[in-house]
């Protein structure tokens, strides 16, 4: 283990000074280095979190370098339990501009990371959570890569326990069943406000408790899971909507991307846009499933391949079908598919299959 030289010479001081022999080896090095010194002092664990924060601040300036440090990462996390982003970078970075251990720097840039996504900024967060995880070990190891894969628009498995530290730094609020207790809509995992929605516009019409649900596909080559482009592609669908056809909004009223994430669409209570006509809109909530499900060769090259929808898709499109008929009480034989209320190929033979499957499924 290497020995930090700031940490030896507190004590290399003390023995000076008290005149006693130092004991050396015929290499010249001091022994036995860390095991003597004190540990950096600590307050009180009864305090508060802002009194230890003072407790800290106070004795800072005076601490050597070695405690200093440790002070400051900390520092840094007692911010953090504060909710104060911009404190905690500051500390976290001010620990940085010392020696540390490989695991004190990942312990900073957790910190930073983690501050920055207290701020909502998981675009700056990114870097530091990845150096956060060199040289990591243990459940901060384990947190900071949860929280990184979020940010790149990946979900990784985690036990509740997991979920339950990272929860004041998820990235998003509209992200990941943050949505728990929002009765109805607890499924969704991406908010209006997170994919930065343009507002409905006055030309639509309420609608009562819906009877029946209708699947599409977006009939756009998409295969990124990346939540950054399913994002833009759902404010694409959007503007398509609302500038080029002149709708009030995205016409369906959910959406799910390659990675199975439920995007909220045209709120629940506005009759959809996408049956059809304003009979079969009626009473009729619209999925839409991102992707090319149907080849279009005269379309283009990218158009000419056969997307199918993948498995993660399936699912949550199963599970929100489930949902929506337990809120509403919709019949199973009132899920349709695009193609049951006029000609058209969406939403592909494979997802038609899926819906008649489902149909038929009386469990
Ligand atoms: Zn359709």
């Amino acid at each position: 283990m290497p020995v930090r030289i700031s940490r030896l010479l507190p004590l290399f001081t003390v023995l000076l000074a008290c005149s006693s022999p130092v004991t050396r080896t015929t290499t010249n090095r001091v022994a036995p280095p860390i095991a003597l010194r004190a540990p950096t002092p600590s307050p009180p664990a009864s305090l508060s979190t802002p009194l230890r924060i003072r407790w800290w601040e106070d004795r800072i300036y005076r601490m050597d370098d070695a405690d200093r440090r440790e002070a400051y990462l900390r520092l840094g996390e007692l911010y953090l339990l504060e909710d104060n982003g911009m404190e905690a970078r500051r500390c976290f970075r001010q620990g940085l501009e010392g020696r540390l251990s490989t695991a004190e720097i990942a312990q900073a840039e957790y910190g930073i990371g983690r501050a920055y996504l207290l701020d909502s900024r998981p675009g700056l967060a990114t870097k530091h959570l990845r150096a956060g995880l060199f040289g990591a070990t243990g459940p901060g190891a384990e947190e900071c890569r949860y929280l990184l894969a979020l940010c790149e628009g990946e979900t990784l498995a985690a036990t509740p326990e997991l979920l339950q530290r990272v929860q004041p730094y998820l990235p998003d609020e509209g992200m990941v069943a943050s949505y728990a207790g929002a009765g109805s809509m607890r499924f969704l995992d991406v908010s209006r406000a997170s994919w930065r929605a343009k507002p409905i516009r006055q030309n639509h019409e309420l609608m009562g408790p819906p009877t029946r649900i209708t699947i599409h596909h977006s009939a756009e080559p998409l295969s990124s899971r990346k939540l950054s482009d399913s994002r833009k592609e759902v404010l694409r669908i959007q503007s398509i909507h609302q500038d080029d056809k002149h709708w009030a909004d995205i016409g369906y009223h959910f959406l799910i991307d390659p990675a199975g994430r439920v995007f909220e669409g045209r709120p629940i209570d506005v009759q959809g846009a996408h049956a059809g006509n304003k009979a079969t809109n009626r009473g009729n909530i619209g999925i839409c499933l991102l992707g090319n499900f149907k080849a279009q060769p005269e379309r283009g090259p990218d158009y000419a391949i056969e997307q199918r929808p993948t498995s993660t898709q399936l699912a949550s499109l199963e599970k929100l079908v489930n949902s929506l008929r337990g809120s509403f009480r919709i019949q199973r034989e009132q899920v349709f598919h695009h193609g049951d209320f006029r000609q058209t190929e969406c939403p592909g033979w494979r997802l038609r299959g899926w819906i008649r499957n489902y149909r038929s499924n009386s469990s």
